[in-house]
């Protein structure tokens, strides 16, 4: 194989309002992944299992981190996120105990909470120093209409296995939550939630809501007053993570802020072609269209199945 076709497991790090300068790790391939929520950026769900794979060997994933490590660059998290849901990945634990064997950096996984309910996931979990589930709902109804799991996944077996995995856990639990305009926004849904939330014990619920392209248009964001009566009502462990034109603590790099924008004023572009054009993994580009998102440089625009960049 090519050196220029040789997969790329590791990407930035990445400037991220919530982990600082985050190393991305992803060890699945694209959107492979056990839910097909409404609001994701990444597109529909192409490849919906609950079967946990190798796809990649640990050993070339390992060399990539250690070469980003080694390059001097600021890391503040070592984060396994990526394109679909880490935790399908089979070797995950080993990976973040090989990890932990060079480096004091912390290690993140960013895991939409589905396979949690297995022992084996919340054992390959444990020797992370911080895990962001995501619980949008709280009852079996709201989560068939937002995430569109796979047919053997519920939102008991999520609530269940996040519960277990906190009493066994010793690192922190920052629990993510996504709200949508008139879909899981409703009081009575609110103090389901916050029900569920007091038994999961999590050090913090972080709140999001749609304010990126979503994989369907119908999935809304909620104005910046409803989101901040939601914290309210949610307590004070809650904090509001949706950006709102507001800018983070890190900057980004410039010349890749440039070189993207360089691109979009061309001709409208969606995330592959950004992605193929500068050589940098989709992950990369995404958090880089987000800040030019927020900072109103550019506006996207959905197409058939497509979302296009263009200039604002
Ligand atoms: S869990 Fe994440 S990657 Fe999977 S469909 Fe939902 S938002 Fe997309």
């Amino acid at each position: 194989m090519s050196a220029k076709n040789k997969p790329v497991y590791v990407y930035g790090p990445v400037p991220s309002r919530r982990l600082g300068y985050s190393l991305g790790i992803d060890v699945i391939p694209f959107k492979t992944c056990t839910l097909d929520c409404v609001y994701c950026q990444l597109g529909p769900t192409t490849h919906k299992t609950i079967r946990r794979k190798n796809p990649y060997p640990p050993n070339q994933i390992l060399s990539q981190i250690r070469k980003a490590i080694q390059s001097g660059q600021q890391i503040d998290y070592i984060t396994f996120s990526g394109s679909g849901e880490p935790s399908l990945n089979f070797s995950i634990g080993e990976l973040i105990r090989e990890i932990k064997k060079f480096t004091r950096i912390p290690v993140a996984v960013l895991t939409n909470t589905t396979l949690l309910y297995r022992k084996e996931v919340r054992k390959a979990l444990k020797s992370a120093d911080l895990v962001v589930p995501s619980l949008d709902a709280a009852t079996q109804r709201l989560f068939s209409q937002i995430n569109r799991p796979h047919p053997h996944i519920t939102a008991d077996k999520c609530i269940q296995g996040l519960k277990t995995f906190r009493g066994n856990f010793q690192g922190s639990i920052w629990l993510e939550v996504m709200l949508i305009k008139g879909i899981n926004d409703s009081p009575p849904h609110i103090q389901k939630l916050k029900q569920v939330i007091s038994e999961i014990q999590p050090e913090k619920v972080q709140l999001n809501t749609v304010i990126r392209p979503p994989a369907e248009e119908y999935a809304r964001p909620l104005t910046p007053e409803k989101i901040e009566e939601i914290k309210n009502e949610l307590g004070a462990h809650c904090e509001i993570i949706a950006e709102f034109h507001k800018k983070g603590q890190t900057q980004p790099s410039q010349d890749l802020e440039e070189a993207i924008l360089s691109l979009v004023r061309r001709r409208p572009v969606t995330l592959s072609d950004i992605s193929a054009s500068l050589g940098k993994h989709q992950n990369e580009i995404l958090k880089y269209l987000n800040f030019l998102l927020e900072d109103g440089k550019i506006k996207y625009v959905p197409h058939q199945d497509s979302v296009y960049y263009e200039p604002n």
